[in-house]
């Protein structure tokens, strides 16, 4: 029997009620959440605008756009990953610090609300801040990065902001009101034309192909791909088993798959360790699927942090946010901390999170403009989250004012951070 192209057979008619089914549960989906929208196809180029352009949803950018948003800015976030988080997620550094300094918080706002509402949600506990005697790491906070995944990104929806995964900037050109974005993605092209753009990219990507200055040295610190053989692995009550990645490199895509294939390399050979000297083999439990990156590229700014500085706790005339880590150089050899002199608690300029000679652009988390031993202790997590917060408070007023972010009065900016719960310095 032969079968007209437009006859329905029954095979066909189980896939049309497969596809209604489909369709209805995408309906559903949609009702209960307007980003699921079904999409029109991406042939041709999606258009966008937006007051504040986040680029990378990682430590710090999660909390910038919440914080734009939060702000009354109609806040975009493009991230070339799946998921938010960055390397507490996606690298499975999931302990953020240092929030608290000398038995004092110093750090809270959007990111603290997050990695708390992380912990209670996971039902796991909050160090003891006020211990004293005890090493830096251990204030660290452990928090479930699948949990902290799950809420970064209903906070992001929560407060409007837009996501797009998977798509990356290809071009950033200056316009009459700020800038003209392209992105690619699998199957998609996008522009996006905003006031302000933050790169939160960890090593100031956005900047650098706009052709702003950046800084990175000779050699950097290794990365460390995280793993877990053994036991089961616990998310929010351990942390994850780690080797160094020498010279992993986050600059491009290249050094990025030679950082994971060296990484996955050396996991390999920890497994065949136990076995080659007649041991049981060692069961690999859980393995993180990226390269976690310490150290690659710092944007030059207006203001460059100095370890000088950074060891006075010097108080900048335009601090934003507070940060708080020893000194924290990772070298062949390891680390060895060199903690901060009692009661230095140490500040963030805004001018350090503004590429110099930049306008409507700034930037947040580890590329903050700082010399490289100062950065070894700003790039921690608590601080990245607290740059973020500034910088999405920053840019929501200065798109709102239509003006350039150095140019939005400090005082407008403290106001907006206490409204949203972050601590200021000197206030
Ligand atoms: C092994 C290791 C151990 C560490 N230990 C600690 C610790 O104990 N405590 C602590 O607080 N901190 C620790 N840190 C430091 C800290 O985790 C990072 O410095 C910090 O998370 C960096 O935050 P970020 O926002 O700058 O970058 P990330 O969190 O890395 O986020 C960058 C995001 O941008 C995205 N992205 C990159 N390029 C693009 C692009 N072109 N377009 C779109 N998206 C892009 C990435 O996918 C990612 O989501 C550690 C770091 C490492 C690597």
């Amino acid at each position: 029997m032969t079968t007209s192209r437009n006859a329905i057979t029954r095979r066909d008619s189980f896939r049309l009620a497969g596809a209604a089914a489909a369709a209805a549960a995408t309906a559903r989906a949609a009702d209960a959440n307007p980003q699921a929208q079904p999409t029109a196809p991406a042939a041709g180029e999606l258009n966008d605008d937006a007051d504040v352009l986040v680029v990378g949803g990682g430590t710090a950018g999660t909390i910038a756009a919440i914080q734009a948003a939060r702000a009354g800015a109609k806040t975009m976030l493009v991230e070339r990953g799946s998921q938010l988080g960055g390397t507490m997620t996606v690298g499975g550094v999931a302990f953020p610090g240092l929030f608290h300094a000398w038995g004092k918080q110093i750090i809270a706002g959007i990111g603290w609300e997050l990695v708390t509402e992380t912990v209670a949600t996971d039902g796991g506990q909050l160090p003891d801040f006020q211990a004293q005697k005890v090493p830096h790491w251990k204030h660290q906070v452990q928090i479930n990065p699948y949990v902290y995944a799950l809420l970064a990104e209903e906070k992001c929806l929560q407060a409007g902001v837009k996501i797009a995964y998977y798509e990356f900037p290809l071009s950033a050109e200056k316009s009459a009101d700020g800038w003209s974005v392209r992105c690619v993605g699998p199957g998609t092209r996008r522009r996006i034309a905003c006031r302000q753009i933050i790169d939160c990219t960890g090593g100031g990507d956005l900047a650098g192909m706009i052709g702003l200055e950046r800084l990175r040295e000779d050699e950097t610190q290794p990365g460390s791909i995280l793993y877990k053989v053994g036991d089961p692995y616990q998310p929010g009550r351990e942390q994850l088993q780690a080797l160094y990645v020498h010279g992993a490199d986050s600059s491009n895509s290249v050094t990025r798959t030679q950082a994971n294939l060296t990484g996955r390399q050396a996991v390999l050979k920890r497994l065949r360790e136990a076995p080659a000297k007649g041991g049981k083999p060692a069961r690999l439990i859980h393995l993180q699927s990226e390269t976690a990156f310490r150290e690659s590229y710092r944007v030059l700014g207006e203001t460059v942090i100095t370890h000088a500085d950074y060891t006075a706790g010097r108080v900048y005339d335009d601090a934003v946010c507070y940060a708080f880590y020893p000194f924290d150089l990772h070298t062949r050899t390891g680390v060895k901390p060199k903690p901060l002199a009692k009661g230095v608690v140490p500040t963030v300029p805004l001018r350090a999170l503004a590429p110099k000679t930049s306008r409507n652009i700034l930037v947040a988390g580890r590329c903050v403009s700082s010399d490289r031993l100062a950065n070894s202790a700003l790039r921690v997590q608590a601080s990245c989250m607290a740059m973020g917060q500034a910088a999405g408070a920053t840019a929501a007023l200065a798109a709102k004012g239509k003006t350039t972010p150095l140019d939005v009065p400090l005082a407008d900016i403290h106001r907006t951070l206490r409204e949203h719960k972050a601590i200021v310095p000197g206030a």
